[in-house]
């Protein structure tokens, strides 16, 4: 499998590509081809563009949840073509409110599905033979879940549609996460459910800590503990908590441009 981070909060130096508040993942595996989310100003298409990747030839687009910063870049899909699967837990298109700002996704189902041949499950999904959909996450870990409430249309919002993408690797699972409001631990637990694996191998994408707090400490602690050789916390992932973890382990550094093989 190989990844390639096509927007996020970071840029790495030397590669002269856009960053911006979002977060968007182009994962290829066994001959299929699928982003996972789209950032927000459409920045994926320039970077993909800038690297000589041609993203509207995708066999899919997975939506890790509705939050703007990972689905507003799907305007960029809206032109005449092929439709490619666009796959999400069914509650993607719910009103969300954060501090008074709607933060959900900002194009109504009619519009997506003009363009999408789409797919919303609460389930887990394969999307070829080892790269899964996990599907809304069970949140045993209540401490590791997102503790903002945010304001939905049927009352306090815990955004759960988040969800994540799994790769069943040679000695392990890899694990491609969005922004984690279900929580990374939480996640990497349904990632060895859904696969089917003990080892956990990898992990890229948001943890969704934003502080040094309690909750990050407990998950630094289930992280050392579970001994995952490639880890790559980015988008929503604080320095302070970062820096934490690379006390306790080895961390990589991710920006747009970052890519790695998998298998
Ligand atoms: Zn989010
Ligand atoms: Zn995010």
């Amino acid at each position: 499998m190989k990844l390639t981070i096509l927007s996020d909060n970071n840029t790495l130096i030397d590669k002269y590509l856009l960053g911006e508040p979002g977060f968007s993942c182009l994962v290829e595996a066994e001959g299929k081809r699928f982003l996972l989310d789209t950032g927000y100003f459409g920045v994926f298409a320039k970077n993909a563009k800038t690297l000589g990747i041609s993203w509207r030839d995708v066999d899919g687009v997975v939506l890790s949840h509705c939050h703007d910063d990972h689905t507003k870049g799907l305007s960029a899909f809206f032109t005449e073509g092929p439709k490619p699967l666009l796959v999400a837990h069914p509650s993607l298109f719910r009103r969300v409110v954060s501090r008074g700002l709607f933060i959900g996704c900002p194009y109504p189902r009619e519009q997506v599905e003009r363009y999408f041949d789409l797919v919303l499950t609460a389930e887990p999904l394969a999307l070829t033979e080892n790269l899964y959909y996990l599907g809304a996450i069970p949140r045993p870990r209540t401490l590791d879940q997102d503790p903002a409430l945010r304001e939905g249309e049927d009352g306090p919002d815990r955004t759960p549609d988040d969800t994540a993408l799994a790769y069943r690797g040679r000695e392990g699972v890899y694990v491609i996460t969005g922004c984690s409001h279900s929580g990374i631990c939480n996640i990497v637990e349904q990632a060895k459910k859904v696969t089917g694996q003990s080892r956990v191998m990898g992990v890229i994408g948001g943890f969704h800590l934003r502080q040094l707090d309690d909750r990050s400490k407990a998950a630094i602690d289930y992280l050392k503990g579970e001994d995952i050789p490639y880890l790559y916390p980015c988008h929503c992932t604080a320095l302070s908590v970062k820096v934490a973890m690379g006390n306790e382990m080895h961390i990589e550094e991710v920006g747009a441009g970052t890519s790695l093989i998998w298998e």
